[in-house]
């Protein structure tokens, strides 16, 4: 094989200093995951290829890394052999690494996983009897601090690139074993099983919630970029339907996500009134309830059949009287929204201010909700054993030693066999 050590891409240098949407590597190949076709095309052809030729590869491999999910160029059985070598001096295919991989004993999954540049992030795989949701991170850390949340505990690292955020996804995949088999030829070209959409049908993964570590909307560009491999009928092939992407409230950014993502809404609401909401979602002091909820009443495509979620954390005292249920259904009429409220037991942390609210407490603030004819149901806490559930991700890996750590994961390896 060439000494690749050395190797440099041409046509890459941008003349503008826009954000860079490939990571220069230090033996200078370049990852492939979170680049669209046209971008893969550009770098074939930066790289030696005729246009038509470029364009032709491109549409291949990315069938390949997409859709298939193959994570080594000799695996696309379509592209001739020689041309298999030339990419792999020139390219890889990622993924996040994996740290640590722990299963809860409610058959949650959680990936403490790692950049190329070493910082932690999580995803949560979460199964249902009839669907598997995957909970996914935006950011490392988060630049805002709700106070109920262990995520706001951590300052803001850096936004994952959307690489980094498909990856989430491509590496569920590959854990939960649900890449679509086939003949290895391109979508169109007379393959056999799975063309058209990823169907729920059997599969464990069938869902995804931009609901991880970070605020989607502050990494706006890199998350609508993921999100459009994901949506991909030859990429992931999931449909926009089974994706929900949560905000804490960034109203400014609300209006593009329904018109360039145009998934799920879910909305952290969490209070019904300004001195409440200011305490415990501060971003609510910049735009405040009724900039929100206008902003949620105007959201692209949603509609009785596509309700808007919000999202309502119980914490005991402090959000969850009659009085703040009775609010929450005035509010949500007011505005007209299509809405559906998920009542979130607060999960707990060690150093949260906060209690849950009695069993009791939730379920009377439900029936408030139901009983002016919005659903409410109560959020099931998943994977609280190990630190999975709603608001617990922060990555404490740091606090471990790393022989401390490759032990675990050698340990949890084995015992997945
Ligand atoms: N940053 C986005 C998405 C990630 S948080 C957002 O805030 O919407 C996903 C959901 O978990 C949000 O509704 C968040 O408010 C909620 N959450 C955070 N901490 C929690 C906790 N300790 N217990 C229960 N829910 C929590
Ligand atoms: Fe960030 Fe969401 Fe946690 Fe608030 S709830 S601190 S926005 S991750």
């Amino acid at each position: 094989m060439a000494d690749t050590s050395l190797m440099q891409i041409p046509g890459h240098i941008d003349p503008l200093p826009v954000p860079r949407d490939i990571t220069p590597r230090a033996d200078g190949r370049v990852d492939l995951i979170g680049l669209p076709r046209k971008r893969i095309a550009e770098l074939f052809e930066a790289a030696g290829l005729d246009a038509k030729a470029a364009k032709l590869r491109s549409r291949q491999v990315y069938h390949w890394l997409y859709h298939r999910g193959v994570t080594d160029f000799e695996a696309m059985t379509d592209i001739a052999k020689t041309m298999r070598p030339w990419l792999t001096e020139r390219f890889v295919i990622g993924r996040p690494e994996i740290v640590l991989a722990q299963h809860s004993e409610d058959g949650t999954r959680k990936w403490l996983l790692r950049t190329d540049d070493g910082h932690e992030f999580e995803a949560v795989f979460i199964p249902d009897a009839d669907r598997g949701t995957l909970c996914v991170s935006s950011q490392v850390g988060c630049t805002l601090n709700c106070r109920f949340c262990h995520t706001g505990t951590m300052r803001l690292v850096r936004n994952l690139t959307a690489g980094e955020i498909v990856g989430q996804v491509m590496l569920a995949r590959d854990a939960l074993g649900e890449w679509p088999r086939g003949g290895g030829t391109m979508a169109g070209l007379d393959d056999d099983e799975d063309e058209g959409s990823y169907t729920a049908d059997g599969r464990l993964l069938t869902n995804i919630v931009m609901m991880g570590m970070g605020e989607p909307l502050y990494n706006f560009d890199n998350v609508r970029d993921a999100l459009k491999l994901v949506m991909d009928g030859d990429g992931l092939a999931l449909s926009k339907r089974r994706i929900t992407l949560s905000t804490s409230g960034v109203v400014p950014m609300m209006a593009r996500a329904g018109e360039e993502i145009g998934v799920n809404l879910a909305v952290s609401l969490h209070a019904v009134s300004k001195d409440v909401r200011d305490e415990i979602v501060p971003i609510n002091r910049k735009y405040g309830l009724d900039e929100l909820l206008a902003a949620c009443a105007a959201y692209p495509g949603a509609s009785n059949a596509r309700r808007i979620t919000f999202e309502y954390v119980m914490l005991k005292d402090k959000n969850d009287s009659d009085a703040d249920a009775h609010e929450l259904v005035r509010l949500l009429k007011q505005y007209k929204l299509p809405a559906k409220v998920n009542l979130i037991p607060f999960n707990p942390w060690p150093g949260a201010i906060y209690e849950c609210s009695t069993p009791e407490r939730v379920r009377r603030f439900s029936e408030i909700v139901f009983e002016a004819g919005i659903s409410a149901p109560v959020r099931t806490p998943r994977g609280r054993d190990i630190d999975a559930a709603c608001g617990q991700l922060k990555t404490a890996a740091q606090k471990l030693s790393r022989a401390e750590l490759d032990r675990l994961a050698e340990e949890k390896q084995a015992a997945l066999g």
